[in-house]
């Protein structure tokens, strides 16, 4: 096995954005964050950060389990990298792009796989649009057969990538990429699959297709018992009945299955920890309180609601006529629309404790992002 350095560049200007990309919480983490646990998930075994004034910070707190070194970043990218490589101590280098944070693990590992091999592993994908060369009026139709467009990682033989940003002459003036500064140096470039999903963040509409990347799922469920002498609510509503839920909050199981499914799918603890029952602070709580609190701890880690199905198990009463009203409110705390909230209700025929009229229960799914 080879040592492998990864070199994350996170010096690049953010101006164009208005604010620094790549510390932007995407779906909870950053893209510097993601990228370094991209590149450490598919091999890498120190990191080297290029920084700016604006990341170096950031750069310096992340805690990673493996070692790191810290570089000034340069005005140009290849500025970057040279100092970056400089410092490093591994046999392999794979270069990256901090704003690429979708890069998968495998791409890493495949780009490092084929720099053993082949001496490179650059990410690149084909063209499937029709291109135009536009050219003061000029069109000419490029084969798009013939063309790739190039990603990161790109990974190399340590004395190679060296030797190629040893170059400083004119030629490598516009080099914008490190498969440029090596083909330049002579080498010849072994390219692998990138993917569509490697994107750069460079827009404000990239970011909504990161945080549509980086959707998670939770599962939550929750059974109380049906008693004479509470009051029953579901979803927020008080629903006539002649029994209630019992429990130490006010019970409301569709909404204690939201918050687990909710928690779940942040990485959080379950509501047992959040909201124990053995807390007096919590007696008789309004569980859509507790469900804001949810949604606030949540966004104190970047992440928001995306979209909750729920579905109430229960003999009786008849919930179909209060669904849309618990609907409402679900929409009003997790400020998403009512179109991404899917509730229904079942009997069990008679049959378990819920057909038998013993407990309602409730299962949810949620996505966060
Ligand atoms: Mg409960």
């Amino acid at each position: 096995m080879s040592s492998v350095t990864g070199v994350l560049l996170c010096a690049g200007s953010s101006t164009r954005m208005g604010f620094d990309k790549l510390q932007k919480p995407v779906a909870g983490r950053c893209a510097i964050e993601r990228s370094a646990n991209a590149l450490i998930e598919g091999g890498v075994t120190e990191i080297v950060f290029a920084v700016s004034a604006l990341s170096r910070s950031f750069c310096e707190t992340l805690s990673l389990p493996v070692p790191k070194k810290i570089v000034e970043g340069g005005a140009e990218r290849r500025d970057s990298v040279r100092n970056a490589i400089g410092v490093s101590a591994g046999d392999i280098i794979v270069i990256h792009d901090a704003a690429r944070c979708m890069v998968s693990p495998s791409i890493v590992r495949e780009s490092i796989r084929s720099a053993e091999e082949f001496g490179s592993g650059i990410a690149a994908v084909s063209v499937s649009d029709t291109v135009f060369l536009s050219d003061e009026g000029t069109l000419t139709r490029l084969p798009r057969e013939k063309l790739i467009r190039m990603q990161t990682p790109q990974t190399f033989r340590r004395y190679e990538i060296l030797q190629a940003y040893s170059m400083t002459g004119s030629e490598t003036a516009d080099a914008t990429d490190d498969c440029t500064m090596y083909a330049l140096a002579g080498f010849t470039p072994h390219f692998i699959e990138g993917s569509e999903d490697n994107f750069k963040l460079t827009s404000p509409a990239d970011f909504t297709r990161a945080e549509k990347f980086f959707t998670r799922y939770g599962t939550g469920f929750d059974t109380h018992r049906l008693v004479e002498g509470r009051k029953l609510i579901l979803g927020g509503i008080d629903i006539p009945f002649e029994k209630g839920l019992l429990g130490h909050s006010d019970a409301d199981v569709v909404t204690h299955a939201i918050m687990d499914a909710l928690l779940g799918a942040s990485g959080l603890p379950d509501i047992g920890h959040l909201f124990p029952d053995t807390d007096p602070a919590f007696k008789d709580a309004d569980s859509m309180v507790l469900l804001s609190k949810v949604v606030e701890t949540m966004a104190r880690k970047g992440l928001h609601p995306a979209g909750v199905s729920a579905e109430i198990i229960c003999q009786r009463p008849k919930l179909a006529p209060h669904l849309e009203a618990m609907k409402k409110r679900y929409s009003d705390i997790l400020g998403i629309r009512c179109d991404d909230i899917a509730l229904s209700a079942t009997t069990t025929e008679g049959m378990n404790d819920e057909g038998k009229g013993l407990c309602i229960s409730a299962q949810a799914v949620a996505s966060v992002r």
